[in-house]
């Protein structure tokens, strides 16, 4: 797509929001316009849900395939009865506990929903968001707003408004930057149109966080698994998604022995004239010898981890490194949706040493 719109640059202070500001960003998406905003998880990018046209032009500024659904953004409980059938009592309960805040749920949706913003599918993705940026746009673009991470697809998540700006300046309306996002990584994805509820993406809210609150919960067998055959059903999840422009290998083993193996490989690149990027710990990074290393945080702050992994990404991308080293991470908790993207942006290439 050329780039040919004069996207507008905001600034909104999410503690003393500015009301006109917001009611313009309203408008532009009430006439069909797209509009840029921070959420808590990563910034969205926005459409009225209810407009099949806006929910087109946001899959033609990402370059989005056709057929991965959107995730429709409410600010209230009533506002989902709107647009789903049947809601089980379990989702209820998640909703009571976990929204607002990061967590999607997936419901078979109604006529008020159109198919060009669930791409082609009988079901819709609904969230709630916390960030009060998110909440005001919502309620003054009319209460149903069409938002996928604010990227070119294929591109790691946005944290920051600068990463929407890299991505898409001149093919939306409008940016709104709200300051850096709080977690990071999307939103954990919960299937409620199978008889037992099925992750479809890990995230912030673990599958111990929601198994302790509603019982049995499945998680899909395409996310745990590298094999290409096994087909994730959030369709999304089957794109090579969140993916830096270098080669990215994940190396996996002892302490002392991933260091060794991510000095001797980078030695080796950069004698081969190749410029290399290692992702390192708080606890690591003095010991890398070679390369560009980046600190993603304290080993045992996976909060941090999680909300440095796409800024990181993005920052390999700029510098124009050929390859990256990442050290891995515990695959528990919120180490869960970490190991998930990160895994994938480095197309599943594990070192074990
Ligand atoms: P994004 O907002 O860019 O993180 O993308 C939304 C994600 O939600 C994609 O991975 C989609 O595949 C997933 N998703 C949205 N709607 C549905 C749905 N109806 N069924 C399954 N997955 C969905
Ligand atoms: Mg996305």
């Amino acid at each position: 797509m050329e780039k040919t719109i004069q996207t507008k640059m905001i600034t909104i202070d999410p503690q003393s929001m500015d009301l006109a500001a917001i009611k313009t960003a309203g408008d532009i998406m009430k006439a069909g316009g797209l509009v840029a905003f921070p959420t808590e998880t990563v910034y969205g990018l926005g459409a009225d849900a209810t407009n099949a046209k806006a929910s087109e032009k946001i899959y033609a500024a990402k370059g989005r395939p056709s057929d991965n659904p959107l995730i429709v953004h409410i600010s209230n409980i009533e506002a989902l009865e709107g647009i789903v059938e049947d809601i089980p009592k379990e989702a209820y309960v998640l909703a009571e506990k976990f929204w607002p805040g990061p967590l999607t749920m997936i419901f078979q949706k109604n006529d008020k929903i159109p198919y060009e913003t669930t791409g082609g599918m009988d079901t819709v993705a609904v969230r709630m968001p916390s960030d009060p940026i998110a909440r005001a746009l919502i309620d003054a673009a009319g209460g149903y707003v069409a938002a996928p991470s604010a990227n070119t697809s294929g591109r790691p998540s946005p944290t920051t408004a600068a990463h929407v700006s890299e991505d898409l300046s001149g093919r939306i309306d409008m940016i709104i930057d709200g300051g850096a996002v709080m977690i990071g990584l999307e939103s954990t994805i919960i299937d409620f149109t199978e008889e037992i509820p099925v992750v479809l993406r890990p995230g912030y809210i673990t599958l111990e966080m929601l198994r302790e609150a509603i019982g049995e919960v499945r998680i899909d067998p395409g996310l745990i698994s590298a094999d290409s055959k096994q087909k994730p059903k959030a369709p999304g999840m089957k794109y090579r998604h969140y993916a830096p422009k270098a080669d990215l290998k994940v190396v996996e083993g002892e302490t002392g022995a991933v260091i060794d193996e991510i000095n001797r490989r980078t030695a080796e690149l950069t004698a081969a004239g190749k410029k290399v990027g290692v992702i390192a710990t708080e606890e690591t990074k003095q010991a890398y010898i070679g390369g560009i290393v980046i600190s993603i945080g304290a080993r045992d702050d996976e909060e941090a981890i999680a909300r440095h992994l796409y800024a990181i990404l993005r920052e390999f991308d700029n510098l124009e490194v050929d390859a990256i080293f990442s050290e891995s991470f515990v695959s528990e908790k919120i180490g869960q949706a970490i190991m998930n993207r990160l895994l994938k942006a480095a197309g599943h290439q594990i070192l074990e040493v």
